[in-house]
């Protein structure tokens, strides 16, 4: 099966190495600058050197699996039997991109998205076929969950299909309707702005709210940690949606987050968020 990841940006890159990594999958890995596909394809053999180095896997399975990621621009896509939608977190955005790919694709080419928050159904508006949610987590090589979205139009067979696809490339499916947020983000990232909230007020410092979420709630990350990791802006999109969508003011964004992203601190992929990352 070729799968065309579109998007090589933090979760792009690691849901094309799932892909690239089980048998009889290829990947055509793209980007609206070949350079950044080719970005998304060096953070996959910086992977692969550090697999090769603890032993994992030999130097010639590295190379047959990167041998099996062309990089490029949309139109590589073509020949695609599944289009994975990794894009920024902006309808518009998704929108064209599967406006635009359903010219050149295959008629029986499934098309899905990895939206963290965003309605399957308005994405899929004005298809010439169904539209599904398939939701990988950070980072995507090695995070174990895919929350499968069923949108108005998406019929159960194609969400037995990408259940099986996401089993086959070792993950663990789970099955939800179309919600704000689905299911983990729903919970996850209104405490991610709780823990910014508590940051902004003074309570505690940032590595003492990280700690006391660790030790004192067994999470093995704190949340201000995992905001940088799942980058501020991809949060603060997700909190948008929450709030417009549910029209709940208990969702509203910390102020302390909207700051932050506007002054380009998103987190791990600029150097510096809560923590600094510039070493
Ligand atoms: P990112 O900013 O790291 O990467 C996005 C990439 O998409 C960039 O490289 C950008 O150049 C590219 N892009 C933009 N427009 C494009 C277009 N028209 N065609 C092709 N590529 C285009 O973002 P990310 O964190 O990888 O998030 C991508 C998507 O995955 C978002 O919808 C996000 O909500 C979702 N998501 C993110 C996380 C996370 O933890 N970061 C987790 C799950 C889902």
């Amino acid at each position: 099966m070729k799968v065309g990841v579109i998007g090589a940006g933090t979760m792009g890159s690691g849901i094309a190495q799932a892909f690239a990594m089980t048998d009889g999958y290829e990947v055509c890995l793209c980007d609206i600058k070949t350079e950044y596909a080719e970005g998304g394809l060096a953070k996959i053999k910086k992977n692969m050197d550090f697999l090769v180095g603890k032993e994992k896997i030999t130097q010639e399975k590295a190379n047959e699996i990167l041998g099996k990621i062309t990089t490029g621009l949309n139109d590589i896509c073509g020949d695609c039997d599944l289009i994975v939608e990794v894009a920024l977190e902006d309808l518009k955005i998704k929108q064209d991109i599967f406006a635009s790919l359903q010219k050149i694709v295959k008629k029986d080419c499934m098309f899905a998205s990895n939206t963290s928050s965003l309605s399957i159904t308005k994405i899929g508006e004005g298809l010439d076929r169904p539209l599904i949610g398939m939701h990988f987590f950070n980072p995507a090589d090695r995070m174990k969950l895919v929350e499968v979205i069923k949108g108005e139009n998406t019929p159960q067979e194609m969400v037995d299909k990408i259940k099986s696809i996401a089993t086959e490339i070792g993950k663990t499916p789970v099955e939800v309707k179309e919600a704000p947020g689905f299911v983990v983000n729903r919970i996850l990232i209104p405490m991610i702005n709780e823990a910014i909230n508590v940051f902004d007020a003074g309570t505690a410092s940032a590595e003492d709210i990280d700690i006391a979420m660790q030790l004192g709630a067994s999470h093995p990350m704190g949340p201000l940690h995992l905001a940088d990791l799942i980058g501020l802006d991809i949060c603060l999109a997700i909190m948008e949606v929450l709030h417009t969508e549910t029209g709940n003011e208990k969702y509203a964004p910390a102020p302390l987050l909207k700051k932050m992203v506007a002054d380009k601190k998103l987190g791990k992929k600029t150097g510096v968020g809560f923590f600094d990352y510039s070493k």
